[in-house]
């Protein structure tokens, strides 16, 4: 980093606290993880500086040699990985993903059928305020009041009623696994496409610790900086005969040309997720998310669904006389990273919800195992019990920052 220095201080700086606030601090969003130096090592090479719009071997500009070659590596390791039969690796992110797959296969105005944003689907699943929601005809379906759980049989006859065109499953806030063979035979009684994205879960996927869609869905689609710990970036996952369709959506459709240096991230990552020490990786996430789940209710915690299945907890703390808001903003200060999330149904308003979403795919890629995960809980539950004691959430932040110097994350070397 002996250039960004010379060349802008202030940049290197910043990029230097962020450094330290994600080694000091234990992070528990959901959605967030530690990459190795060799992911990001790839992110930040001269890969950068190429147009290569187009596939490989049919490109728009000239001076591809390299370029294809990584790029037919990356697909070829997804490929692999997840047992599919053609990927498009472009994407720039999740919710470009999920609207090149719309792209490929709805007209405006078609109806789509998702999970409701407030019951743990994305924004690109149909919210009002996306483009999926304002370009589509998007209908919701809601969790099961009394469980938190899917429910498949109101499901379908949502499904048989709306004749939806495409049936959405995945989820950025559900502890739980997903029937995706029950997902397809609802799509297929009402003749709708089935996509799954499968962002959150991906790297579980990839790890055998959770089932895998891609037997099931039509398409799949999937970040590849969450639980998969790659660079930012996304992918489509289909079977063959939407390959070309959905390559078309991709570029020219959505996109002009790809991030050269996230493809090759991606490969590198890819290779990484492609053997036994990620498989035990997934595995302990897994557990890790069961360990937190048994200590918070031990401390009187509300969980949604009584607990997980996967990598993320949903915790209703209003039973603890708080907010979801006031409960992040004071578990950050004590130096525990999460976000305030709605829970099914919640009666507060979604900028001040009662929930909290904890999530243990970072902490695990810093070698935290169950010893490590039961004292989080208790600091959680330290934290949340006095959110307003201040010398306790200072002394707190000093035990977490002198506890993180134990378990140096991937990627970080101080
Ligand atoms: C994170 C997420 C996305 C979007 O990813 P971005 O890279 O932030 O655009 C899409 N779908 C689901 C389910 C997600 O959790």
């Amino acid at each position: 980093m002996e250039d960004i220095k010379s060349t802008d201080s202030e940049i290197f700086e910043l990029i230097k606290l962020e450094e330290k606030r994600q080694f000091d601090k234990i992070r528990l969003i959901a959605s967030e993880n530690y990459v190795s130096s060799a992911v990001l090592q790839a992110t930040g090479t001269v890969l950068t500086n190429k147009y290569s719009e187009g596939y490989a071997g049919k490109r728009y500009y000239e001076g591809q040699q390299i370029i294809d070659q990584i790029e037919c590596i990356a697909i070829e390791r997804a490929k692999n990985l997840f047992g599919a039969e053609h990927v498009n690796v472009q994407p720039y992110s999740g919710s470009p993903a999920n609207v090149a797959v719309y792209l490929a296969f709805l007209k405006p105005g078609d109806t789509i059928l998702g999970m409701a944003l407030p019951h743990g689907g994305h924004l690109t699943h149909g919210a009002k305020v996306s483009i999926s929601g304002k370009y589509f005809n998007a209908e919701s379906y809601a969790l099961n009041r009394e469980t938190g759980l899917i429910d498949y049989d109101a499901i379908r006859e949502q499904a048989l009623s709306c004749q939806p065109k495409m049936i959405i499953a995945g989820h950025s806030a559900y502890p739980r696994i997903i029937d995706f063979e029950r997902f397809k035979t609802i799509a297929d009684e009402c003749g709708a496409l089935l996509m799954v994205d499968m962002a959150h879960f991906a790297g579980l996927v990839a790890g055998a610790a959770h089932p895998s869609p891609i037997p099931y869905a039509d398409v799949v689609t999937t970040t590849t900086h969450k639980s998969l710990r790659g660079p930012r970036g996304a992918m489509i996952l289909c079977r063959e005969k939407y390959a070309a369709a959905i390559d078309k959506a991709v570029f020219p459709g959505m996109q002009g040309g790809p991030h050269n240096h996230t493809t090759a991230a991606m490969a590198v990552a890819f290779k990484e997720a492609d053997n036994e020490d990620f498989k035990d990786y997934a595995r302990q996430v897994v557990e890790n998310g069961r360990t937190l789940a048994e200590s918070m209710m031990a401390n009187g915690f509300n969980l949604i669904t009584g607990g997980t299945d996967n990598h993320l907890l949903l915790v209703d703390v209003t039973s603890k006389n708080i907010g979801g808001k006031p409960a992040a903003k004071a578990l950050d200060q004590a130096g525990i990273v999460v976000n305030y999330n709605a829970i099914p149904f919640d009666p507060r308003k979604p900028g001040s919800p009662s929930g909290i979403r904890l999530g243990t795919a970072a902490v695990t890629s810093r070698g935290f195992r169950r010893k490590e995960m039961v004292q989080v809980g208790e600091w959680i539950n330290a934290v949340i019990s006095e959110p307003e004691n201040n010398h306790l959430i200072a002394e707190i932040a000093a035990d977490i920052a002198s506890f993180c110097k134990d378990y140096p994350p991937p990627g970080i070397t101080v």
